[in-house]
């Protein structure tokens, strides 16, 4: 089975489905992810400068730290000198890719956004701007992207419907959630999507489907964690997803996508010591430190126990730079786009 997911990149699903569920296939899953992602980017780890610049959010959805109901959450917004500032200190370290992430916070209006993204484009013309602001209208993806945003992450959380639904509010449907990964693709982005592995309520056959909606959608960045619970959401009291389903899943989807840029996530890192680790050693390619001052680190806390928020930028910097190493890769101080060749391998 493994074999065939590595030469054509796809199983059937009842394989797909023994492939996920059992971790006896795990030590091979990773030896063949490893093997792909040295093909097409060596031992290179792109690192990305993450800015956390709004904890407001108008959505409520049942698993996040930062949804609206939650009223003992301290809300906070980043002002644009602040977050020039952040991609100040970024660049001088480094950094060639800034990720602008928030809650759908509706103040960062169209014009605002459009602003900073074409004042951090012409202060650094030589760096990519990665959005991840939520689920927003066409004409706003496509003023950021005129303004100069290169990439913008939106997992679709779930591809089957009945699941979404118990992950979501009414307010919220996925049907809107697909159409914008569909928008942004259309406009020009580099888009990422992806999914919460261990989700409340989640079966193998939603993962399959999440896999199989991925193969069309065809995204350049596919970023999936496990789901870790926040205390103060009504799924305070749900268990936690697994690492080691989660390393699995990575490897299937570096295999099934050979040139996606696969992040090995903080809540990777937060489950498990090690897990990130881990994730690059199952095909993960790209590192993500905090960029956003550490005053506010705390408060963008999407859920619990989320690591590296005391750390300065330069420290966590070196911190990751040394775990990248020790898993037998090099971080790289490159843009760090996809591969632009043919995103999946032959038969
Ligand atoms: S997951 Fe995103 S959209 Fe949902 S409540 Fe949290 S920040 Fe808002």
């Amino acid at each position: 089975m493994i074999e065939q997911l590595y030469k054509t990149g796809d199983l059937p699903d009842n394989e797909l489905k023994k492939l996920i569920e059992n971790n006896e296939y795990g030590q091979e899953l990773y030896k063949k992810a490893d093997n792909v992602r040295r093909k097409y980017y060596g031992t290179d780890v792109y690192i990305r400068g993450l800015i956390e610049f709004t904890n407001y959010c108008k959505n409520d959805c049942y698993y996040c730290g930062i949804r609206k109901s939650n009223t003992i959450a301290e809300r906070y917004r980043l002002g644009k000198e602040e977050i020039l500032s952040c991609c100040k200190n970024g660049y001088e370290l480094g950094f060639r890719t800034f990720v602008l992430q928030g809650g759908e916070d509706t103040y960062f209006s169209n014009e605002l956004v459009s602003c900073i993204v074409s004042e951090i484009k012409k202060l650094y013309p030589d760096c990519a701007i990665t959005l991840s602001l939520g689920e927003r209208p066409y004409n706003d993806y496509k003023a950021w992207f005129n303004a100069g945003a290169d990439r913008y992450l939106l997992r679709h959380e779930t591809a089957n419907d009945k699941h979404y639904r118990k992950l979501h509010p009414d307010s919220m449907s996925l049907e809107n959630r697909k159409n914008c990964l569909w928008n942004l693709k259309k406009i020009g982005y580099q888009t990422g999507s992806g999914f919460m592995t261990g989700s409340p309520y989640q079966t193998t056959e939603n993962i399959i489907e999440d896999l199989r909606f991925l193969q069309e959608l065809k995204p350049d960045m596919i970023g999936i964690g496990p789901y870790i619970s926040h205390q103060n959401t009504p799924f305070g009291n749900n268990k936690n997803g697994d690492l080691h389903l989660c390393l699995r899943l990575l490897a299937i989807l570096r295999l099934m996508f050979p040139k996606a840029l696969i992040p090995a996530t903080t809540a990777l890192g937060t489950i498990d010591p090690k897990g990130r680790e881990l994730g690059l050693m199952a095909g993960a390619n790209i590192v993500m430190p905090n960029l956003s001052p550490v005053k506010v680190r705390k408060q963008y806390q999407i859920y619990d126990n989320k690591i590296c928020t005391d750390e300065e930028a330069a420290e966590s910097r070196v911190y990751l730079e040394k775990k990248v190493l020790s898993a037998g890769y090099k971080i790289v101080t490159h843009i760090g786009h996809v591969c632009l060749n043919e995103h999946f391998l032959q038969p």
